[in-house]
């Protein structure tokens, strides 16, 4: 059976915090709002209650998993030693969509990190997220609370949709503000490395710590360094893909797309960026076009396409710099860089 909590996200219940922490404390599984996505938490102590992390996502293994925590202090508990550039980057973005890979003390198990000998940490941003950490008095695994593979939950609906008698607890705290995942820096090279674009633009981060390298990610040709980044994400049930191009040709590329598939007998889905662009007979949905505002509605998009029984989505591309760099990576991982 799982609880539904639901939460005031400016100013928690203290006692509804309480009741969240004490699941943790015997080893259950909380679902709970972040500044990006819902996250799945447990106690990162505890390998059982770790386990029921893995099992009720199906996740792979192999995936490491972000221990998240409440103040910097947390982190002499999993961290044996960083960089006077991490603490820099902690002191500037903590709390807040940014996740560091530092290196991991015995304490943590490799069943958190995939087997490496790194730990990826945070400071979630968001009221629920903290008190329910300080509550629980230890730190928590917390990976994205939807089925392995799937988009993203923004909101505690989509994360029952998925988990619904798989976890205890889900606290429904309201939407979340970003709506994509963390930046993810590996700090334990020099320079650093981005291995998700995220919430955080990866320019701020230079800002601070100077370059960045970027790895070219391509489907094959996989950094062995996180795991997590090989399996199809993110994705839509629906076939998807998306049409590249100047914009033009981009657009008559699409109808043309559209009708020949809606003629085949499916039912197709238009992912928009530009507001006026619509395709008869298609179910179209505008993401908008400021980087904000895509990122907090596109996973939802995908799964409202999902729950229109759409066969096949059709996006128009999006990418370019800071946020628009993750929502790339999403959009693209989502239609399995097709
Ligand atoms: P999620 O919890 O679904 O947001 O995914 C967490 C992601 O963080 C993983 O898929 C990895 O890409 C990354 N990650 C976590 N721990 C590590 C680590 N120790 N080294 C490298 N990447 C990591
Ligand atoms: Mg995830």
């Amino acid at each position: 059976m799982t609880k539904i909590l639901k939460i005031n996200p400016i100013s928690p219940e203290p006692s509804k915090i309480k009741e969240a922490a004490e699941v943790i404390k015997n080893g259950g599984t909380v679902a709970f709002p972040t500044e990006t996505v819902y996250g799945l938490g447990a106690d990162a102590l505890n390998l059982e209650a770790i386990r029921k992390v893995f099992k009720a996502k199906g996740r792979p293994s192999d995936n490491p998993l972000i221990v998240h925590i409440s103040s910097i202090e947390d982190l002499r508990l999993i961290s044996k030693r960083y960089s006077s550039a991490a603490l820099a980057l902690m002191d500037k973005f903590w709390p807040g969509p940014l996740t560091l890979i530092l290196k991991k003390k015995k304490i943590v198990s490799e069943i958190v990190t995939g087997g490496l000998d790194t730990v990826a940490v945070r400071i979630p941003d968001n009221k629920i997220a903290l008190s329910l950490i300080k509550m629980a008095g230890v730190p928590l695994v917390a990976p994205s609370a939807n089925l392995s593979g799937r988009p993203s939950p923004t909101r505690a609906k989509d994360v029952a949709a998925d988990l619904s008698g798989k976890v205890d607890v889900i606290i429904d705290g309201g939407k979340t503000r970003i709506g994509i995942e963390s930046t993810v820096i590996d700090m334990t090279t020099s320079p650093p490395t981005l291995l998700r674009p995220g919430g955080l633009p990866v320019e701020e981060i230079e800002k601070v710590v100077g370059l960045v390298q970027r790895l070219s990610v391509s489907h094959e040709k996989e950094p062995a360094k996180s795991p997590g980044m090989k399996y199809r994400h993110y994705a839509p049930k629906a076939r998807m893909v998306i049409v590249e191009g100047d914009s033009e040709a981009v657009q008559s590329d699409i109808r043309e797309l559209a009708e020949k598939s809606l003629k085949d007998g499916k039912k197709v889905g238009i992912l928009a960026f530009h507001i006026d662009f619509r395709v008869k007979g298609c179910i179209t949905k505008y993401a908008g076009s400021r980087p904000g505002t895509v990122a907090g509605r596109l996973f939802d998009l995908l799964r409202a396409f999902d729950r229109d029984g759409v066969d096949l989505i059709i996006s128009e591309p999006y990418g370019g710099e800071g946020l628009k760099l993750g929502i790339a990576d999403r959009l693209k991982r989502a239609a399995g860089h097709k």
